[in-house]
């Protein structure tokens, strides 16, 4: 027997996970073993376009989309980092700010010099919002949804790296002096927006479905 299907007889949580991010498969993959989820491979290659208004609009559009082609729980999640003094975005196109092909480093030079253009100084409040939906089909009427956040600022200091995901080479979190991108692996495991959603997501599932 292998190692899935083992944890798949023993554990009630197996979710597919609807997404093709690397960045966010891993951030997840790492946070279901503490959290007791198995974690399935998303057998749906193609992405729905994200043609939502709200982050739980998109997250919605992404578990249905997967939803109708698995017959187990599909999570899904949308994510992004908002600033408020510019309205709140990036917002719900952080990952295409810069244009649909953006690469993370031309998304943060535009963040970075709109930033600039504004004169808001050298950090300025931001914080990462997530939303993760769950659905048991895609006409599930009542799909478990919950929120999670990550105070914090963004660096207008130009960098020279931008390693890691999306926008952590610029963001620092509340508390700290270092960009996230800089900090351990197990700063964001424990903090993370993501995290914050996910657990909340397994709390509920706990309390009503299982
Ligand atoms: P989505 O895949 O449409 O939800 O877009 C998520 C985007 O938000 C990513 O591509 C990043 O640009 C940004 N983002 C969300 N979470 C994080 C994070 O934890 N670190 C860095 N960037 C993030």
């Amino acid at each position: 027997m292998t190692r899935t299907a083992f944890f798949s007889k023993i554990i009630n949580m197996k979710f597919v996970l609807a997404t093709h991010n690397q960045y966010k498969k891993l951030e997840f993959e790492d946070l279901a073993k503490t959290l007791g989820v198995l974690i399935l491979d998303n057998p749906v290659q193609d992405e729905p376009l994200e043609t939502g208004k709200t982050f739980v609009e998109n997250a919605l559009i992404k578990a249905r989309h997967t939803s109708g082609f698995v017959d187990t729980w599909v999570m899904a999640e949308d994510s992004g980092l908002c600033v408020p003094t510019l309205g709140g975005k990036p917002g719900i196109y952080s990952a295409r700010f810069a244009g649909s092909n953006a690469q993370s480093k031309d998304n943060i030079i535009k963040l970075q010099e709109l930033l600039q253009t504004n004169d808001l100084g050298e950090k300025v409040y931001a914080y990462y919002y997530a939303i993760i939906v769950l659905l048991q089909h895609p006409n599930d009427p009542q799909p478990i949804i919950e929120e999670g956040i990550m105070q914090g600022y963004v660096t207008t200091i130009s960098q020279q790296k931008f390693d890691g995901f999306g926008y952590d080479p610029i963001f620092i979190p509340s508390g700290e002096k270092q960009q996230l991108s800089q900090l351990p692996k197990e700063y964001k495991q424990k903090h993370s927006h993501r995290k914050l959603a996910f657990q909340r997501v397994v709390d509920k599932f706990k309390m009503l479905k299982n």
